[in-house]
């Protein structure tokens, strides 16, 4: 994509050969040369252009402005100050330089708002402490806004990731990347919850102004804070807060006492005992033998678990075939099921597709005789847990991936032995192709140990 820097180098070589903006059109990733039969005139040639210090200040802001149209006002502006006013920049009328300076006012308010509402998240990666963030920016303001967050945080590795790109600073040299949406980053952080305790604690609903807390803080920024789930529903719930708490807490799923399996299956089908229940299509209950050794757990369906109705059918589901099939391993031979069995979801912003949300601990507890039921039945001799939420749903309390994978568990009432590892999904959000790989290879490991252990 272009830059500023690559802008600087090309128009002044444009300048040299005299080509007047007419001629040019620009766009966001390159410029193009358009043969508009503009006739040469040696007079618009400008070896050794006049750049005013000003425009260069203002220029740089306004070029990270999410506006197509950037460039191409950048070189109109630098041509004219050569050959029709040197003094144009002072003409605050001109409509190129009122737009020079509406964007670069605009690019600063967003670097603004990065240093005031960037939150990283800490993550331990290869034992090695690093943090990252998710930011919405409205420009593309990485470059100018985070050399600040080097300043500040130099002394951590980090990332912060936008939508249209991420900075990464390594200890040693910022380096700019691809961005991600924000359903992609999707991070455990045991901090979240400590963060969101806290937070709760502290908050006093009598003093809770609305209206002061938009204006110092735009919703829009509060998707990417901790402390935001808990925002909305203290907003919405202020005044029987505490018996809505309460009442919360009390949400559990009812298996019917039977041991006709097509039964339990049957109210699960129709289990409304927490709101998750309203929002998705359908129950996704566990599915494989009955008699089997082995049960896989994950987190909870997605979309296109949701829609059709079987566990791990989605891009989670093809990198968990995909390794069994490495290990010639038939899947149909697992019992595959999910911690919570309907799916979270909220509407990403243009309301065309539903976001992933993260089961909240209430929701798990709530579904959590289900899974029991389904171990109870399938009595295997072990079970894969994947990713954070199933671990913690198995084990009744946080489970540290990094620390605790790989490993045989052989206290847990459920089953003889259990492993921890990672959910495919967290293969998906690697940062680097590195990290992928290695994620990849320690699921593996983890379901060859696994498999070796049940059926041998
Ligand atoms: N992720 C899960 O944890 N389970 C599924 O069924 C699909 C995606
Ligand atoms: Fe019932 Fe679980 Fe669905 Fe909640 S998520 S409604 S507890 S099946």
């Amino acid at each position: 994509m272009m830059d500023f820097v690559a802008w600087k180098e090309t128009s002044r070589e444009y300048l040299k050969k005299g080509l007047p903006p007419q001629a040019l059109l620009w766009s966001g990733e390159q410029s193009s040369l358009f043969d508009f039969n503009i006739p040469d005139d040696p007079k618009n040639i400008v070896l050794s252009p006049r750049v005013p210090k000003e425009f260069l200040e203002l220029a740089e802001f306004a070029a990270c402005a999410r506006d197509p149209d950037r460039w191409n006002l950048l070189y109109r502006i630098l041509f004219r100050l050569q050959h029709e006013n040197s003094k144009l920049l002072n003409v605050l009328v001109d409509e190129d330089i009122h737009r020079l300076h509406l964007l670069s006012k605009s690019v600063r308010r967003d670097i603004h708002k990065l240093h005031a509402f960037v939150r990283f998240k800490r993550q331990i990666i290869n034992e090695q402490e690093s943090y990252i963030a998710w930011h919405p920016a409205e420009h593309f303001c990485l470059k100018l806004g985070t050399p600040f967050f080097v300043r500040r945080f130099g002394d951590k590795p980090w990332s912060i990731f936008t939508p249209d790109e991420s900075a990464h600073w390594d200890l040693q040299t910022l380096h700019f990347g691809e961005g991600m949406q924000q359903h992609e980053f999707e991070v455990e952080d045991p901090f979240d919850d400590v963060w969101k305790t806290y937070y709760k604690s502290i908050f006093n609903p009598a003093r809770l102004k609305i209206k002061a807390m938009k204006a110092e803080m735009a919703p829009k920024y509060w998707s990417g804070l901790p402390e935001a789930e808990i925002i909305h529903d203290l907003i919405r719930n202020t005044p029987k807060r505490l018996q809505d708490m309460a009442e919360a807490n009390t949400f559990l799923a009812k298996v019917p006492a039977t041991s006709d399996w097509e039964e339990i299956r049957t109210a699960a089908k129709n289990c409304r005992a927490c709101p998750l229940a309203d929002k998705a299509t359908q129950t996704v209950f566990g599915e494989g033998p009955l008699q089997t050794p082995l049960m896989i757990v994950g987190e909870q369906p997605g979309n296109e678990e949701d829609l059709s109705g079987s566990a791990f059918q989605g891009p989670a589901g093809q990198i968990l075939n995909q390794i069994l099939q490495e290990l010639q391993f038939n899947r149909n031979k697992i019992y595959v099921t999910n911690a919570v069995k309907h799916f979270k979801w909220t509407p990403s912003d243009d309301g065309k597709a539903r976001i992933h949300k993260k089961a909240s601990g209430q929701e798990m507890h709530a579904c959590k005789p289900w899974l029991e039921a389904e171990i109870q039945k399938v009595k295997p001799t072990v079970i894969v847990a994947l990713g954070v939420t199933a671990g913690t749903a198995l084990w009744g309390r946080l489970v540290q991936i990094q620390k605790e994978r790989g490993h045989w568990h052989t206290q847990s009432p459920f089953a003889p032995f259990q492993i921890l590892s990672w959910h495919p999904s967290a293969i998906l959000r690697s940062f680097t192709e590195e990290e992928r790989q290695i994620r990849y290879q320690e699921l593996k490991e983890d379901l060859r140990k696994a498999i070796d252990k049940a059926f041998n």
